[in-house]
């Protein structure tokens, strides 16, 4: 099978032309102005971008969450990815603690064989006993090379700076890498503690209780403890300025860092919590949106390769359902549990 594209605009290293692209058997063959070429389906990019399928690193889809689930399947998500020219998606095997990783891998492999376009997994880590580390190694053999690790929501994901040590210190020896969810996460829920009690339960309290500080702090930590541990690490949808200067230090250190952040953090900001009738709880996620001028300092950690990703943490919940949610949870566990991860 082969397809000829045709009058698009092409972006290369080099140039910046209308061009046509030859595809043959799923490989670029030729780029280059009218392509004399036989093809058996040809295609008019004319006023077009031809760009190479998109890769998101970071989705959750059919995601359990606070009496919910994600309201995309593996399904419904990989089919709007490949609208949006996403070719490939990584999400998220998640092992509840007391369950073997081997478990819950085999059951998101099981999730993702209605996905249309290619997808892969990173495993989340909540549980690491001694008996769990061979697990780590086997799955690495295996291809599966991300772990992701959080440093928030107490009881129910986060797990210790020892655990997180450990874990890296693994990663460090069989060539994996640690993804950090970067929070604060005792500290946060003190101040959501308090401001629930003060009968502060409006979005913007979302985004109020969480400061980027409780980021910086965390990712801080990360760097650290990668430190000690000989090893990489990863900081996942990275929102704040002041984050993005710990990642930037450690970077000119030649600390072996890597940030992605998301387009939610580049395009929106703490205003959106504050919309009216409610609908600010459309704006809830974390880490939470931030002053505007975070912005800037974030499309600058782009372009200077600070940050090397964009990923979407794509993980989607109706607004109904969360507010039915809202009723139905007390606010304490709705504030934590509406968010995605
Ligand atoms: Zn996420």
């Amino acid at each position: 099978m082969s397809h000829l594209i045709k009058n698009g605009r092409v972006i290369t290293a080099e140039h910046d032309y209308i061009a046509d692209v030859f595809v043959e058997k799923d490989k670029i063959m030729t780029i280059g102005q009218n392509l004399k070429v036989q093809a058996d389906t040809t295609i008019d990019a004319t006023g077009k971008y031809v760009i190479p399928g998109g890769v998101d690193v970071h989705t959750h889809m059919d995601m359990p969450f606070g009496g919910t689930v994600s309201s995309d399947d593996f399904e419904t998500g990989t089919r709007a990815a490949a609208f949006g020219g996403t070719t490939c998606l990584i999400d998220f095997a998640i092992q509840t603690k007391g369950q073997k990783m081997r478990e819950a891998l085999d059951m998101w492999w099981k999730k993702g064989e209605l996905a249309t376009i290619d997808y892969s997994l990173h495993m989340i880590v909540t549980d690491l006993p001694e008996a769990h580390m061979e697990d780590m190694n086997e799955m690495v053999r295996e291809g599966l090379t991300s772990f992701k690790l959080f440093m928030a929501y107490p009881g129910v994901l986060m797990v210790d700076d020892a655990t997180i040590f450990r874990a890296m210190k693994q990663t460090g020896e069989n060539g994996a890498l640690v993804c950090m969810h970067a929070e604060n996460g005792g500290v946060i829920d003190l101040f959501v503690q308090k401001a629930i009690a003060e009968g502060k339960k409006a979005p913007i309290y979302h985004a109020l209780t969480r400061p980027t500080t409780a980021e910086s702090e965390a990712v801080n930590r990360a760097i650290a403890l990668a430190q000690m541990a000989g090893a990489p690490v990863y900081i996942v949808h990275l929102s704040s300025a002041d984050a993005l200067e710990k990642v930037s230090e450690a970077r000119d250190k030649g600390i072996p860092v890597y940030a992605e952040t998301c387009p939610q953090y580049l395009l929106l900001s703490i205003e959106d919590l504050e919309r009216p009738n409610f609908e600010g709880a459309k704006y809830v996620f974390t880490p939470p949106l931030r002053e505007k001028w975070h912005q800037d300092k974030l499309w600058e950690g782009l372009k200077k390769n600070t940050l090397q990703v964009v990923s979407t943490d794509h993980c989607p919940f109706c607004f109904k359902d969360q507010k039915e949610a809202s009723h139905k949870f007390p606010t304490a566990v709705r504030v934590s549990r509406i968010a995605s991860n």
